[in-house]
């Protein structure tokens, strides 16, 4: 329970530091962060000395076994304003921070009107910063979860053949990576192939893989909450020249991400050391998303890495590296490996050019 402590504590201070006295949580990947509940339904109420987690009936037991340190509230979400409203008053609050970003505008509107003799503070990412930089034991579920990842890769390589549809290339790995230990995939696993590449994300269809073509995998396994994130591009037999062109591209700005990004870069310019690559060969337009994310108890979180994004890397951090080239009519590849960012540069976790990436058979 230990971790729960240090992150409650650096909460604290930062609540401290915009004078609120009491804070709401509301986003479950947060609640988990700060408690430990995992359940669907809870709410926490924090102050500089206690936690209230409110929950419904159903999840009694497991609020007291997940997060024992919280002293629990039964109420259904119906009355959670009323609830919310009592503890605040309960603790002479003045000032009590929300999760602007997280409540919906109705229950906003619910808590506002309930607010008796406090105000109700917008608070922006709060938590979602923490959560940003891993500790020890986080970096450890998200390895195990690589893992599993790069083993559903390496078994991809040698099972998909051509006549199999998209759907059965995604169930097969699925099923893998459920055996290999992973409680849930991380996401909706992207079998792309052919003219479906060219849609970042595509999922998976009834599409027959033929023999020639490019076939983007994205996938990622869950372990202990936490996730994994990981694309390969493939091609059954021969690769025409096309695809070797704009593979090689996409690899080579790839690789330059992974050897160039340092601690104290934005994410901005992260970004630029794949963009400028695929920009200077004439390829800037197809290349429209940002080069990565954060990845943790969420798939997408802090920091971003794209064109606009200003988030300064910090050692601890976990960075996906995913440049992509998507040519409608043609198809798309996307190479996309998962990097720990360390006081001196970046550890990628994953099995960056293990094996040829690029041709199977
Ligand atoms: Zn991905
Ligand atoms: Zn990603």
């Amino acid at each position: 329970m230990q971790r729960f402590e240090r992150r409650l504590r650096k909460l604290r201070q930062e609540l401290e530091a915009r004078n609120l006295d009491a804070f709401i949580i509301t986003h479950p990947p947060n609640r988990r962060y700060v408690s430990g509940f995992t359940g669907t339904d809870g709410t926490l109420f924090i102050t500089g000395d206690k936690v209230a987690l409110i929950t419904d009936f159903r999840y009694v037991g497991q609020a007291q076994k997940e997060s024992p340190a919280s002293e629990l509230v039964e109420a259904t979400p119906d009355i959670l304003a009323q609830s919310l409203s009592d503890l605040a008053t309960a603790v002479r609050a003045k000032r009590v921070g929300f999760e602007s970003h997280q409540v919906t505008f109705a229950n906003y509107c619910q808590w506002a009107e309930t607010a008796a003799g406090f105000e109700l503070v917008p608070v922006k990412d709060l938590v979602e910063e923490m959560r940003a930089i891993k500790d020890e034991g986080e970096m450890e579920a998200i390895k195990r979860a690589v893992a599993i990842g790069d083993a559903a890769m390496a078994h991809a390589r040698e099972f998909i053949g051509p006549g199999m549809t998209e759907k059965e290339v995604g169930w097969e790995l699925e099923v893998y990576m459920r055996t290999l230990g992973a409680e849930a995939v991380a996401f909706d696993i992207i079998v792309a192939s052919g003219t479906n590449g060219a849609m970042p994300h595509a999922t998976v269809s009834d599409r027959v893989i033929q023999g020639g073509e490019p076939i983007v995998i994205d996938l990622g396994a869950r372990v202990d909450g936490y996730h994994s994130d990981l694309t390969r591009t493939l091609v059954l037999g021969e690769p025409d020249d096309r695809f070797q062109e704009i593979y090689d591209l996409v690899l080579k700005a790839q690789l330059a991400a992974l050897e160039g990004i340092r601690p104290g870069m934005t994410g901005r310019e992260a970004d630029a050391l794949a963009r400028r690559i695929i920009v200077e060969a004439g390829y800037g337009e197809y290349f429209g998303h940002g080069l990565g994310h954060g990845v943790g108890l969420e798939v997408h979180e802090g920091p971003r890495a794209s064109k606009v994004s200003d988030d300064v890397l910090r050692p601890g951090m976990t960075l996906t590296v995913e440049p992509g080239i998507y040519m409608p009519g043609w198809g798309g590849v996307r190479i996309e490996d998962f990097v720990v960012i360390l006081e001196d540069g970046a550890e990628v976790l994953s099995q960056k050019g293990k094996g040829p990436l690029g041709c199977l058979g």
